[in-house]
């Protein structure tokens, strides 16, 4: 049976996204509330339970997440984490005090820096969460139409979309769902396209009384679109 615990999320996301008066693409809303719970999540009710301890302290934090971390404003959770996270770290590249002979510490720093507990679960949930919505496809009439309401798909979720599409349905399906998918990303991208012209002809003399029609936030959109933070209207 495919993943269904996230059909009810995904529902409200694509039905917030086709009513919002902005565009904006309903995987990166997702992609933000589950960074956002985890965050909650490990400063909040699980902060003491001892098996997300154990994978706390085992791969630490990226800088992106130690930031919204400290942004979150909850000193004394982070500090207990941070207690044992740097305890354990401790005891691997010492041994009764001195630090261990290069190559140990070494190699065991440059592990913890490549990892990230928060990163690591989003990841986990994020693929759940894609092969749901094209399990939701194939097998949900209603959320076809609300897929086809959408008004865009940032780059990274429609190359992610597609290729969870690609993976999962068979070669008789994926067409129609390619079809779909690209119905909503083409044409805010060709719209971006124009936008964006029309904001560099704005600062030419000879269009400066002309109206902005609907590019004065388009460098803003384009970048949002390039590189998925395309913000809902709650965020
Ligand atoms: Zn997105
Ligand atoms: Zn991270």
């Amino acid at each position: 049976m495919p993943e269904t615990i996230y059909t009810i999320p995904i529902n409200e996301a694509f039905e917030a996204a086709a009513e919002s008066e902005q565009c904006v693409c309903p995987f990166c809303t997702l992609e933000r509330d589950l960074e956002k719970n985890e965050i909650d999540l490990i400063l909040g009710a699980s902060m003491m339970e001892p098996d997300i301890r154990i994978k706390t302290n085992k791969s630490g934090f990226c800088p992106k997440h130690f930031e919204k971390m400290m942004a979150y404003g909850k000193r004394l959770p982070l500090a207990l984490m941070l207690e044992s996270h740097l305890a354990e770290l401790y005891g691997k590249i010492t041994k009764k005090d001195k630090i261990e002979s290069y190559d140990k510490p070494i190699k065991r720093l440059m592990e913890l820096n490549s990892s990230c507990y928060i990163c690591e679960r989003i990841a986990y949930n994020y693929k759940r969460i894609m092969s749901n919505a094209v399990y939701m496809w194939s097998s949900d009439e209603e959320f076809r139409k609300k897929l086809l309401s959408q008004k865009t798909f940032c780059v990274k979720h429609f190359i992610d979309f597609v290729n969870t599409g690609s993976r999962e349905l068979g070669k008789k399906e994926f067409p129609a769902f390619y079809q779909d998918v690209g119905e909503v990303f083409a044409p805010y991208f060709k719209e971006l396209c124009s936008d964006v012209s029309w904001f560099c002809k704005k600062f030419d003399y000879r269009y400066e009384d002309e109206p902005w029609y609907n590019a004065k936030d388009s460098v803003e959109r384009a970048v949002a679109f390039l590189s998925s933070s395309q913000k809902s209207d709650k965020a």
